[in-house]
């Protein structure tokens, strides 16, 4: 159990007007959580403090090498009021998972939740309430020693922001337009695809840029040393339904462990659907939908829960998915995840952290 020290700010921001649509990641709550970390000492000296500027050396190891790490949730308004988090404690877990691979010092997934639960309490207002909409919950870790030789950081500050954000699709859920990359590669098996670090999102940047150039929101991206499986699309976990059955790559390494993913498989074998985690090839896709077995393809994540793909492009193909609206499995999972977050749905596995 973490002693919190709290210091409450005394200029609170406005809130933000409830009918403005919500930028995602613009707009930051009054407080924040931070959290030190020196060899010899360990983790010390929690506090809840006004949100402000973090001062930094230039040296500090961040800057040049590129150790840090961050996780993503969300706190959601449930209808009676309740404040809820979707399975924290898997963030937590993955947290160390993360850091195992960055050399960064582990943290117990009981203060990580317990960080996450106060900062949530004190900035509870700050949670909108409209439909879809929530607070972003962005916990991260940076390393911090002014040094330039390349080594282990033997200090850390863990820091956690909140942000409000509005409804993904305010519209409903809208298909994407997917571009699957066969020249840039974001991670190989043993590199750092499989932690949650800044340097696989700038790994991503220059195809995301192609990709927009060419009219397409996001990248598909293909295993790194035959670009012939499929792996992920840049902050999502991939799923296919071909004849029934439901498919998304394993993970091999290279691939992001999304906590919706394993959600959604949990959900779908529930259902008695057949799941798959395995290599899949752009060349099954290209089979499945010429041959008309191409039933729904979606992305998972947080920030979107479930995102409808509506057209797949490979090289000189295009892999139309159906008539590009969406599919009734991407509707009842995105009905089924974000029920059980708004507390709609009982929560029968255990996978909702109220906080009070
Ligand atoms: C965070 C993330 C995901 C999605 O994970 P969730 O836990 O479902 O939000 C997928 N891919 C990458 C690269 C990510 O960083």
């Amino acid at each position: 159990m973490l002693a919190i020290r709290v210091e409450k700010t005394i200029n609170p921001k406005p809130l933000p007007e409830p009918e403005n649509p919500l930028k995602f990641g613009t707009i930051f709550t009054d407080h924040m959580f931070i959290m030190n970390y020196e060899t010899g000492k360990g983790w010390h000296d929690p506090r809840i403090v006004p949100y402000q500027p973090v001062v930094l050396e230039p040296s500090a190891m961040v800057f040049h090498y590129g150790q840090e790490m961050f996780e993503g949730l969300k706190a959601y308004r449930a209808d009676d009021g309740r404040i809820l988090l979707f399975r924290p404690d898997m963030n937590a877990k993955r947290t160390n998972h993360t850091n195992e691979r960055l050399c960064i010092p582990k943290i117990p997934e009981e203060d990580f939740v317990q960080a996450v639960k106060e900062l949530v309490k004190i900035d509870a207002a700050w949670i909108p309430n409209r439909k879809e909409t929530s607070l972003y919950i962005r916990p991260f870790i940076i390393a911090t020693d002014p040094f330039l030789g390349v080594r282990p950081s033997d200090t850390y500050l863990f820091m956690i922001i909140l942000s409000p954000v509005g409804a993904y699709y305010p519209e409903g859920l809208n298909p994407v337009k997917i571009w699957i990359e066969d020249d840039y590669v974001r991670a190989v098996r043993g590199g750092i695809g499989e932690a949650k670090t800044g340097g696989n999102y700038v790994a991503s940047m220059a195809a995301q840029l192609k990709a927009h150039e060419e009219g397409y929101s996001q990248v598909l991206w293909l295993d790194g040393v035959e670009r012939k499986y499929i792996e992920e699309v840049g902050a999502m976990n991939i799923f296919f339904k071909i004849r029934g059955t439901v498919l998304t790559p394993m993970l091999n390494g290279s691939i992001l462990p999304g906590i919706t993913r394993n959600s959604v498989i949990a959900l779908c074998k529930e259902w008695g659907l057949p799941v798959e985690e395995r290599r899949i090839s752009v060349e099954e896709l290209y089979e499945a939908s010429k041959n008309g077995d191409m039933e729904e393809v979606f992305g998972t994540g947080t920030a979107a829960v479930i995102s409808p793909v509506g057209h797949l492009r490979f090289q000189d193909h295009v892999i139309q998915i159906q008539d590009g609206g969406i599919g009734e499995l991407s509707q009842k999972l995105y009905d089924t995840v974000t029920g059980i977050q708004l507390g709609r749905i009982p929560d029968i596995r255990g996978w909702i952290t109220e906080v009070k």
